[in-house]
């Protein structure tokens, strides 16, 4: 109750307000939440993950559909520069990729694209509106030279062909929504069995996954595909990742990177992200950020580069290790599974 009243009244006041406010519960140690359990970790942790997913995660976005070739294309520029960043750091990061992006070209087949995958049927969620056409029907049906925006086998290279060792996860096929309500589980493993086929072909064994739009479910089908680990939704929380009643783990999230509406200065940002990493040092605890790679420019040239060389320094300072989800899920059965 007192919650929620809270929350409305952070919703009236203004951005810049709610800035200052939001700056100073991490100054007063407010912020980030810090999670109960006891940790066996030896050290904290810095997970980051990323959702690359171009054109497809935008397509039926109720504010952002009439720029997803416009934000797939971002995408596409911005992440040549986002692995430059982490290889002039070292640091491993988790791609949940879009399968669709792992294909060179695809083709219309009697009017319809990929006519043999299931498709979900009309729905409607926080973020999308799916309500009239074929859920396919913006697939240009072409090739990753022509349409640049709705496939990226080159960005792929790029990612395996990095000296750091990056990790692929998943973020579905076709960037559906999983949550049973909105997906049956036909659809969820005709989904994440063509996923799983297109990574074969790289010798990517899919472990990891990112629920697109944070539409979490169909754990069951995951489990049978051999993933391992989601992340999951959450604010500001740095803590202890937990095993699921379907036996995945949970990877709670920590922190969004991109820019706010708060205005910050850079000096902010840098002072805010330095709370999640202080905070996973001392309780030796998770702290899970994650980005889209179609992240504002303003904050990829001045921001970004600088939480990433603080990660570095926390990392040289012996007070972090930086994994991937794949490893974290590693290092959790090693720690507390005995
Ligand atoms: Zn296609
Ligand atoms: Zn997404």
């Amino acid at each position: 109750m007192i919650r929620r009243l809270y929350k409305s009244f952070r919703k009236i006041l203004p951005n810049s307000l709610n800035g200052q406010i939001t700056y100073w519960l991490y100054r007063l140690k407010i912020k980030p939440t810090i999670g109960k359990h006891k940790s066996r970790f030896e050290k904290g942790i810095v997970v980051i993950s990323a959702d690359f997913e171009m054109a497809w995660a935008f397509r039926y976005s109720k504010k952002k559909k009439h720029k997803a070739v416009e934000m797939g294309l971002m995408e596409r520029e911005n992440v040549p520069v986002l692995l430059r960043i982490f290889e002039k750091y070292n640091i491993p990061v988790t791609w949940a990729t879009v399968g669709h992006l792992f294909l060179n070209k695809c083709e219309i087949e009697n009017g319809k694209a990929h006519s043999k995958m299931q498709r979900p049927v009309f729905f409607e969620n926080k973020n999308w509106l799916f309500n009239t056409g074929d859920w396919y029907q913006h697939d240009p049906g072409s090739d990753y030279k022509k349409s640049p925006a709705w496939y990226a086998p080159d960005l792929i290279d790029q990612i395996q062909n990095s000296p750091v060792q990056h990790e692929i996860g998943c973020h579905t096929f076709s960037h559906i929504d999983m949550t049973y309500k909105n997906c049956t589980s036909e659809l969820a493993e005709a989904e994440i069995q063509e996923c799983v086929v297109v990574a074969n072909k790289r010798n990517i064994l899919l472990k990891s996954m990112v629920f697109p739009g944070g539409t979490l479910g169909n754990f069951e089908t995951l489990k049978k595909f051999g993933f391992t680990s989601y992340r999951k939704p959450d604010n500001s929380y740095v803590g202890i990742p937990f095993k699921d009643s379907s036996g995945l783990l949970a990877i709670p999230s920590s922190l969004g990177l991109d820019k706010n509406n708060f205005t910050w200065s850079v000096k902010k940002y840098v002072k805010t992200f330095k709370c999640y990493l202080d905070a996973a040092s001392k309780n030796k605890s998770v702290a899970h950020f994650w980005f889209h790679p179609s992240m504002d420019k303003w904050y990829l040239e001045n921001v970004f580069p600088l939480l990433m060389k603080m990660v570095d320094e926390y990392r040289r300072q012996d007070l972090i290790v930086v994994k991937t989800m794949d490893e974290l899920t590693e290092d959790y059965n090693e720690a507390f599974n005995h």
